[in-house]
């Protein structure tokens, strides 16, 4: 990309035309991913699919013919976010520029997209991503003008899932696989079941095969995925959830194995006996509650009450390795009084999390919660939210300080130049700062032992242990 810039400058041409020439002539792409970790790897597999499609990822939007937002409509007015993106973008509609929007805004807002920007030529929702390689097809045939919509009803109903041969894997080491898409538990403020469709699960040979690849191209960690991963059903009944764990586990040249998000409802016994048996399976479980309260628990239609929760809590707390829990909260959800929060507040006290992902209630289309009335200010919501983020703090401080001294692998994740620190990674999925004494043996993706010296809130600081 760059010698080409350079070549171009040699000869005296202007740089921008060169990259417009360029875009024109190949088949290029410019593809920019927000919200979670499956949004990131449904990206993954467009840019495996385009690539096979014979075009070429380019890092900046100028050097692109081919524009893409693969978008997150979760919470905080995603949509418009992303209107106000394609706005910004609307002058390179001149350039011959294609635009598309993929992902869960495409799905929630469908053709609204081509009546607020004209000039997008593809809106694809995350449900119909297997229908990328023909909707690229037709769009390439097309002259300008052509719009090619697929968000429909009936993507989300399919069984299908979105498997394809040519992911691009962007972490050389950790490789993530999606096992189960979409969510058929409709919690009162959750634009995923709207969005992602019902819920489907691959097979767990195809899973297994994916993993053996994997292992035999070197990843040595594999994250299986999921909006509610462990309500993971084998369509052929072969194996349940936690024997897929156990199995994924066993597949030779893998170390590490992480599963993420567990639904509470869905969160059995035998998951925690696969991890105390299965030393490949990180001692880690992130169990999303939203709330301490069971009265809010019942408006958020969650179907569970906190007593249920906490006894799933325990489970993990008895079991035989150290499995460290992290959680998702929602504060602010309408109704929610100063009791209810602090009973959460209690909640991560009586737990003990590792590690919590607060949020903002935030009203989403469709949802049955937009019905009530949003009451709680913004405001209070932010006081709320800063108060658990501060009440957590300690919590972790607390969590991590019973490290120190400890002996633990961590997986090489990279190196801090300036504070010549190693980056590692524990399997309960902690950072682990480190110095190695003359960093014989250690490279990035590989695996060392490191004695815990310091515990901060959100890292531990060590040494390495030859
Ligand atoms: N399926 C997982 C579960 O049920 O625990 C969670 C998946 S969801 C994509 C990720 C997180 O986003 C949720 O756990 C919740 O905390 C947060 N979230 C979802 N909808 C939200 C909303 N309307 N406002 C604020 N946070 C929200
Ligand atoms: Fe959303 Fe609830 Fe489904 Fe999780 S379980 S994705 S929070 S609807």
């Amino acid at each position: 990309m760059y010698l080409r810039r350079g070549r171009a400058g040699r000869s005296g041409a202007c740089p921008a035309l060169y990259l417009l020439f360029m875009a024109a002539l190949e088949k290029t792409f410019y593809l920019e991913t927000f919200g979670c970790q499956m949004n990131a790897h449904d990206s993954e597999k467009v840019v495996g699919t385009l690539i096979s499609q014979g075009y070429r990822q380019v890092p900046t939007v100028e050097e692109a013919g081919l524009v893409l937002y693969n978008t997150c409509s979760i919470r905080d007015k995603a949509e418009q976010k992303v209107f106000h993106r394609l706005a910004d973008y609307k002058k390179l509609e001149a350039q011959g520029k294609k635009f598309g929007v993929l992902g869960c805004v495409a799905q929630q807002e469908g053709a609204k997209i081509f009546e607020r920007a004209p000039y997008v030529s593809l809106v694809c929702g995350s449900a119909s991503y297997r229908k990328l390689p023909e909707m690229l097809t037709q769009i390439e045939k097309a002259g300008a003008g052509k719009r090619l919509r697929i968000t429909g009803l009936d993507d989300r109903e399919t069984d299908e899932c979105f498997e394809t041969e040519f992911t691009a894997r962007t972490n050389p080491h950790r490789g993530y696989i999606t096992i189960i898409e979409g969510c058929d538990k409709f919690c009162s403020y959750c634009v995923v079941p709207f969005t992602r469709g019902k819920e489907r699960s691959r097979t767990s040979e195809s899973v297994l095969v994916e993993a053996r690849q994997m292992a035999d191209l070197g990843y040595t960690e594999i994250q299986l995925l999921g909006q509610n991963v462990n309500s993971y059903c084998d369509p052929q009944g072969k194996r349940t959830f936690a024997e897929l764990l156990a199995a994924v586990g066993a597949v030779p040249g893998i170390r590490r194995v992480r599963f993420t998000t567990s639904h509470p409802r869905d969160f059995g016994k035998d998951i925690v006996e696969a991890i105390d048996v299965t030393p490949t399976l990180c001692d880690h479980v992130h169990l999303p509650v939203q709330s301490g309260s069971s009265r809010v628990l019942d408006a958020m239609q969650r179907l569970y009450n906190r007593e249920q929760y906490l006894e799933k809590i325990s489970w993990i707390k008895s079991a035989r390795r150290d499995i460290s829990m992290t959680t998702d909260v929602i504060v602010g959800f309408p109704g929610e009084s100063q009791e209810d929060f602090e009973e959460t507040l209690s909640l991560l006290d009586e737990v003990g999390y590792d590690g919590v992902f607060a949020f903002k209630y935030s009203p989403r289309p469709n949802t049955p919660a937009i019905r009530l009335e949003d009451a709680i200010p913004d405001a209070e919501k932010s006081r709320r939210l800063a108060v658990l983020l501060e009440t957590q703090r300690a919590i972790q401080q607390r969590r991590n300080l019973k490290h120190l001294g400890e002996i633990v692998e961590v997986m090489v994740e990279g190196k801090n130049e300036a504070r010549r620190q190693w980056i590692g990674r524990t399997s309960q999925n902690k950072t682990l700062n480190f110095t190695a004494p003359d960093s014989t043996g250690v490279e990035t993706g590989g695996y060392v032992h490191v004695g815990v010296t310091t515990a901060f809130p959100n890292s531990l600081v060590g040494e390495m242990v030859i």
